[in-house]
């Protein structure tokens, strides 16, 4: 393993009531993961994925069961600590962008840093960095409009670094994407993760997955397959042999 553990998940449960109805959608969860990680969860739709990207994510808590994240027991603590934790240690990629529509690829990248105390001057750099990072440098001053999903989807991720975490969840952010478009996000992820980002990423595409360097399979609310991926190509290769739009 890369690093030091990260994160623990110990005998997570989660129940969703509705009404008289109870949904069981975590079923007993145990998991580390590791500093420097890149883990896929696959699974059927419906096998639990989302509710544990959010639970690791801190955006909802288990019904029962341990979450260590960096040391910490976050499984007790109340909604405004597990809010900072997550603006500071915890960046998001969803499906659908979620970018602010009237607002510039700068301006959306730098959205994070308005909830912590960082100053202009900081602030400013460290949303050019981060679209810098995620090569968008030159469409700073571009609307969402303006941009490709591929393109939104990269200030999305610049989004979710700006604030430096120290783990990037993803579900499904290749989506709404293209093959073509997939693979060069995946090539961003690669690279994020050679230089120490951890990152957790939800896909049900096996062709997404492989490019992770572990795959977690969710059954019905259960981990069925937890296993290293062997053959990992690079995506920056497996674009060399794809055709551009252009071709
Ligand atoms: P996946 O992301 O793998 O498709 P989810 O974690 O979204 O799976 O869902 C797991 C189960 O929990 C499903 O049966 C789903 O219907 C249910 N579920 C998810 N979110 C909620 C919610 N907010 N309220 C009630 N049931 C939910
Ligand atoms: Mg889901």
């Amino acid at each position: 393993m890369a690093g030091g553990e990260l994160l623990r998940i110990e005998d997570v449960h989660k129940y969703y009531d509705l009404g008289a109805a109870r949904v069981h959608a975590l079923r007993g969860v145990s998991l580390g993961i590791a500093t420097g990680e890149f883990l896929a969860v696959m699974g059927a739709s419906g096998s639990g994925k989302s509710t544990f990207m959010n639970i690791l994510g801190c955006l909802d808590r288990a019904t029962s069961g341990r979450y260590l994240l960096e040391g910490t027991d976050v499984s007790t603590l109340d909604k405004r600590t597990l809010a900072r934790i997550r603006n500071r240690r915890i960046g998001f990629v969803f499906q659908g962008f979620n970018l602010l529509p009237r607002t510039t690829a700068f301006e959306n990248a730098e959205l994070p840093t308005l909830y912590s105390d960082v100053d202009d001057g900081e602030r400013a750099e460290r949303a050019k960095r981060a679209l810098t990072m995620v090569g968008l440098a030159a469409l700073a001053e571009h609307y969402p409009s303006q941009m490709s999903g591929g393109q939104q989807q990269r200030v999305a991720i610049a989004r979710a670094l700006v604030n430096r975490p120290s783990i990037l969840l993803a579900d499904e952010p290749t989506g709404n994407l293209d093959s073509r478009t997939s693979v060069e996000i995946m090539d961003i992820f690669q690279d994020l993760n050679d230089k120490g980002l951890t990152i957790v990423l939800v896909t049900h595409e096996p062709d997404v997955a492989q490019f992770a360097k572990r795959i977690v399979l969710f059954r019905d609310g259960r981990i069925r397959k937890d296993e290293p991926v062997t053959l990992r190509p690079r995506a920056s290769d497996v674009l060399k042999t794809l055709p551009t739009l252009e071709d």
